[in-house]
């Protein structure tokens, strides 16, 4: 089984931008695409992880965010030949949460903090959760590393910033701070304990 590194979308990949609704507006975490390509080559399984909560809400459908998803990839693979193994993302959200649409407004394992998007990438990819990274900006991506057993990294970008100053969420314990993507990248190459093999 292969260790994986779990990336959180907005905030990490992509500059935090509230919900996108031209797809021309996603725009790359400055360095985000090389940083992936270095994991590329190390061997890790780079896999996104978000939640995605506008269709619940109905901003817009479950194909925008797939259009989304595709400008994100094009831009890591233009930009430094980076890519994707596997991206899961959760459109779901409850109704006291928010979640409107009624075909997408319900209680879901997939919403991060919870571990169903990890659990079903490791089962479809043979993926060793307690050899894995999560990298994220907000608490809830460092307590999903921790409710799966996995590494959790905080990034200052996105809302991280905002979250270490306690503005933002709740007050949280992440394995490493990293100022961005690329710094957890760093971190993670440096580090043999958590070695994809
Ligand atoms: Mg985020």
């Amino acid at each position: 089984m292969s260790a994986a590194v779990f990336l959180d979308r907005d905030g990490v990949l992509n500059i935090e931008a509230g919900y996108i609704h031209d797809v021309a507006d996603l725009q790359l975490v400055p360095g985000a695409a090389a940083a992936v390509r270095q994991l590329n080559e190390r061997g890790y399984f780079c896999c996104l992880v978000s939640n995605q909560s506008g269709p619940a809400r109905g901003y817009y459908p479950v194909a925008h965010v797939e259009a989304l998803h595709t400008r994100l990839c094009n831009l890591l693979y233009a930009d430094a030949g980076a890519r994707l193994d596997a991206l899961y993302f959760c459109p779901y959200l409850s109704p006291p949460a928010g979640g409107s649409n009624p075909e997408l407004a319900c209680w879901s394992t997939w919403r991060k903090p919870n571990t169903g998007m990890l659990v079903a990438a490791a089962w479809q990819h043979e993926l060793d959760l307690s050899r894995s990274i999560v990298i994220g900006d907000k608490a809830t991506d460092v307590d999903l590393a921790h409710n799966a057993g996995a590494t959790g990294i905080l990034v200052r970008t996105g809302y991280g910033a905002q979250v270490l100053g306690g503005r933002y969420q709740h007050a949280t314990r992440p394995d490493y701070i990293a100022d961005d993507l690329s710094a957890a990248v760093a971190w993670i190459l440096g580090n043999r304990a958590i070695a994809p093999l």
